[in-house]
Order: structure tokens, then C-alpha cells, then sequence
């Protein structure tokens, strides 16, 4: 099953007295068998046994033993047997493994996913028409395919004949350069219709320069900014392969924009307006629900108190709450709480990879105001 934002957003709002044990699973069968990746929960689990709650440890062994399809190429699952709390979901992209046990699921790598791979639609573009696909979480949905006419006539034979008793003109003469356009402009027409209809984040066109380049121009402008790029590909492509082209673009594109966003809220924060760096300011301006952009570094886990009143977050230990004079209980990662609550309100996360500021600062976040 996939999952979508609306999910996401249940998710986030998911809290439990008992903990909850929220697994990452990397099944890419492209790497290793599942036997492997099941061997490798195994020890995960045993990891944290003094941490987690038996009968989650038990629940999720025994998903992954006997119910898992080893479909996929990452399975995320969130359990919590006391408050009857069990989600399971089977990804066609991968995922780091990991495994978090905290009062709330711990969500932001599932969050980058949806962010990353939520829906996105692929325009395959040529001079006859144009194949449309929709892919949610890297899992195709929807296919249209949109033929144009004249062309279609061609292809059966008429047209070339036709040709032929002109004396071979060029198949760029200027009745066919017409058809090709005419063609296109429909094309764009179908494209957008199929994005008002199936609304993806992202749009990615493939085919030969240089029609590609012109279908593009002739994309209403609110579609033309959700193009994230152009690549060409062979039209005997199966589906994998091409599912696997348009993962490797978004993979690209999300790491260029995951940096971007980790430069904006340090430039913000140096201007002092608009940004913080470290769990500190971050805690802070968290509580204030000033949080647009909340950037963290994959691996940043940091110990810190919660409010048991207000759910005021800090990393100092202080008697009582200074918001509500409510008593603190410690909390195994701050970092994580500070997504959950980024996530609650509507906020954005990126989980940054290589970004040596950050590595060093662990966290940082970009304002609302
Ligand atoms: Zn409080």
C-alpha cells in the first residue's frame, strides 16, 4: 500500500503513552535477498529489545516472517500492539533502514518520500502524439495516450503514399511542420487536462529535441513550472525501465533542491531574519509555529525535554515549564519531536544528506515571518 499526504498527515497526529516502534526497511531486491533484509531486521530489532515493547518486536517479526510480499523496494511500518496502532506500507522506492522507538511515529523519512515521490506525471512526447503517465510513490496509476490525427493516417501507410508522389519531399516540408504542431498544440491541451484532473507535483517531459523543447513552450505556464526536466527515452522502453529513469531524475532534482534549502536557512539565519541554526533556536521557533522549512541532517538525533502539559520542547533541563509551569519528561530525540511538530502544523521537512554545515549543526529551519 502506498501513502499519501492526507495519510501523512494522520500520522503525524498519532500519539500514544505507550511507544511506538516505527521500522525502515531497505527490501531493494536489486541488492540483496530477502532472507538477507530479513536477517538484517532481525538484528535491528535485538538492538533496541531494552527500548521497544515485546509485543511490537513479536508484531513486527511476524509481519515481515509470514504477511510481507517482499513486494517493493521499501517497507516502512509503525506499531503499537496497547493502542491496537499498526501501519504497514510497501514502497516501490527505497528507504534507509532504521529503527525508532519514540511517542509519536517517527515520520520524517517517510515525509521526504511523499515529498520526493508523492505524484508525478510523465509526458512522453512525440511528432504523433503523446503517452501520459501518472506515477504515485514510484508506482504507476494512470496511462492516456493521446494520438493526433493526421499522423495517425501517416502511420497507416496514407500519408507516405501521398509523399511519395510528390517526389519524396522532406518529412519536415512545411505541411508536415503544421500536422507536427497541430499535433503538439493538442498534445498540451491533453497534458492539461490530465494534470487538472490527476493534480501531480511534478511533471517530467520525455522525448527527441526538438519537439520536446516546443511541446514545452506550448504548456500553459502554470504546467511549465512543475516541469522539473526533459530527458529522452527509447520508445521501447518497458515500464521499469522507464519508472526507474523518472526515479533517478526526481532523485536528482530532490537532492539539488534539499541542499538549496539547507543554503536558504543558513544565509536567512546569518541575516539574522527568517532562519535559525541548531536544536536550540529551532526548539524555539517550533513552540512559536514559526517553522515554514525545518532542515535536518539524516543522521541528527539529539536528547531533550517535553513539556508534559503544553508539549513545549528544549534541550535544557529545567525544572518547570516556563509557558505553563508544567513538569518536563525527558525524550530520547528532540530533533524528531521538532518534525513531528514541523509536520502537525503544516510545515515543511527536508532530510539532507551531504551539507557539511549541517552535518555540523545537526538542524536549522527557515520562518514563516
Ligand atoms: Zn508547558
Amino acid at each position: 500500500m502506498s501513502i499519501s499526504e492526507t495519510e501523512l498527515r494522520e500520522l503525524a497526529e498519532f500519539q500514544s503513552e505507550t511507544p511506538i516502534l516505527s521500522v525502515y526497511l531497505n527490501v531493494d531486491p536489486t541488492q540483496r535477498t530477502s532472507e538477507e533484509y530479513l536477517l538484517r531486521l532481525r538484528q535491528m530489532l535485538k538492538e533496541v529489545e531494552d527500548q521497544a515493547v515485546r509485543e511490537d518486536v513479536a508484531a513486527v517479526q511476524r509481519y515481515f516472517e509470514h504477511e510481507y510480499d517482499w513486494s517493493g523496494r521499501g517497507a516502512v511500518v509503525f506499531s503499537c500492539v496497547a493502542a491496537d496502532f499498526w501501519r504497514a506500507y510497501s514502497l516501490a522506492v527505497p528507504v534507509a533502514s532504521g529503527l525508532t522507538i519514540a511517542r509519536r511515529p517517527y515520520l520524517s523519512p517517510l515525509a521526504m518520500l511523499v515529498d520526493a515521490y508523492g505524484q508525478y506525471a510523465l509526458a512522453s512526447v512525440n511528432r504523433q502524439g503523446l503517452e501520459l503517465l501518472l506515477f504515485r510513490m514510484g508506482e504507476m496509476v494512470e496511462r492516456e495516450v493521446f494520438e493526433g490525427e493526421e499522423v495517425y493516417k501517416r502511420k497507416k501507410g496514407r500519408g507516405s503514399s501521398s509523399l511519395g508522389r510528390r517526389g519524396g519531399a522532406p518529412v519536415s516540408s512545411g505541411h508536415q511542420k503544421e500536422l507536427a504542431l497541430r499535433n503538439l498544440r493538442e498534445a498540451a491541451r491533453a497534458t492539461d487536462r490530465f494534470c487538472r484532473k490527476h493534480k501531480p507535483q511534478r511533471l517530467i517531459v520525455a522525448g527527441a529535441e526538438p519537439t520536446a523543447s516546443q511541446f514545452r513552450d506550448l504548456l500553459p505556464r502554470s504546467l511549465q513550472e512543475k516541469v522539473i526536466g526533459t530527458m529522452s527515452i527509447d520508445p521501447a522502453a518497458s515500464e521499469p525501465e522507464i519508472r526507474e529513469r523518472t526515479l533517478q531524475l526526481l532523485q536528482e532534482v530532490e537532492e539539488k533542491r534539499k541542499v538549496e534549502a539547507a543554503e536558504m536557512a543558513f544565509t536567512a539565519a546569518g541575516k539574522g531574519r527568517e532562519g535559525v541554526v541548531g536544536l536550540d533556536e529551532v526548539l524555539s521557533a517550533a513552540h512559536e509555529g514559526r517553522i515554514r522549512t525545518l532542515v535536518i541532517d539524516r543522521h541528527y538525533h539529539a536528547r531533550g525535554y517535553r513539556c508534559s502539559n503544553c508539549r513545549y520542547l528544549t534541550v535544557q533541563a529545567l525544572d518547570d515549564c516556563p509557558f505553563c509551569g508544567g513538569t518536563f519528561v525527558e525524550i530520547p530525540d528532540a530533533a524528531e519531536a521538532a518534525v513531528t511538530k514541523v509536520i502537525e502544523e503544516g510545515g515543511e521537512i527536508e532530510v539532507v544528506d551531504d551539507h557539511p554545515p549541517l552535518q555540523q549543526a545537526g538542524i536549522a529551519a527557515l520562518l514563516r515571518y
